[in-house]
């Protein structure tokens, strides 16, 4: 039997094996799209989007799943909960140049590529 690969609701990239919610298998989506659909934009953890009054949603020039990489880590910045602080994700968030938020987003996007923060598969913290 040949099973169709699951595309992602959220990111409409393939689900690989591992890469959706262990204890919610009615939802087709990445752990990191998940998060991010629950969680909000980036723009959203910044205060920056519509519900603040700003016009800002998910950052253009990367794909989707990284823009919900980056809601994930944005949120773990800012909400000050303990698990997500304990994330080695976010350990690695702190690697981050002191400069960082002075950067453009090409370079910003750079950074957390070397950081593995743009390829990170949600499995950190969820499993
Ligand atoms: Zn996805
Ligand atoms: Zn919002």
């Amino acid at each position: 039997m040949i099973k169709e690969l699951e595309k992602c609701d959220f990111c409409e990239e393939e689900i690989l094996p591992g890469e959706k919610p262990p204890h919610a298998p009615l939802v087709r989506m990445h752990n990191e799209c998940m998060l991010r659909n629950i969680l909000g934009s980036v723009a959203h953890h910044q205060q920056k989007c519509s519900c603040f009054g700003g016009t800002e949603n998910d950052p253009a020039g990367v794909s989707r799943r990284d823009a919900a990489r980056l809601a994930v880590i944005e949120f773990a910045r800012h909400s000050g909960n303990s698990m997500l602080a304990g994330w080695p994700i976010m350990k690695r968030v702190h690697l981050r140049p002191t400069n960082f938020n002075e950067l453009s987003a090409e370079e910003r996007w750079a950074i957390d590529r070397t950081l593995h923060l743009l390829d990170w598969d949600g499995k950190e913290g969820l499993q």
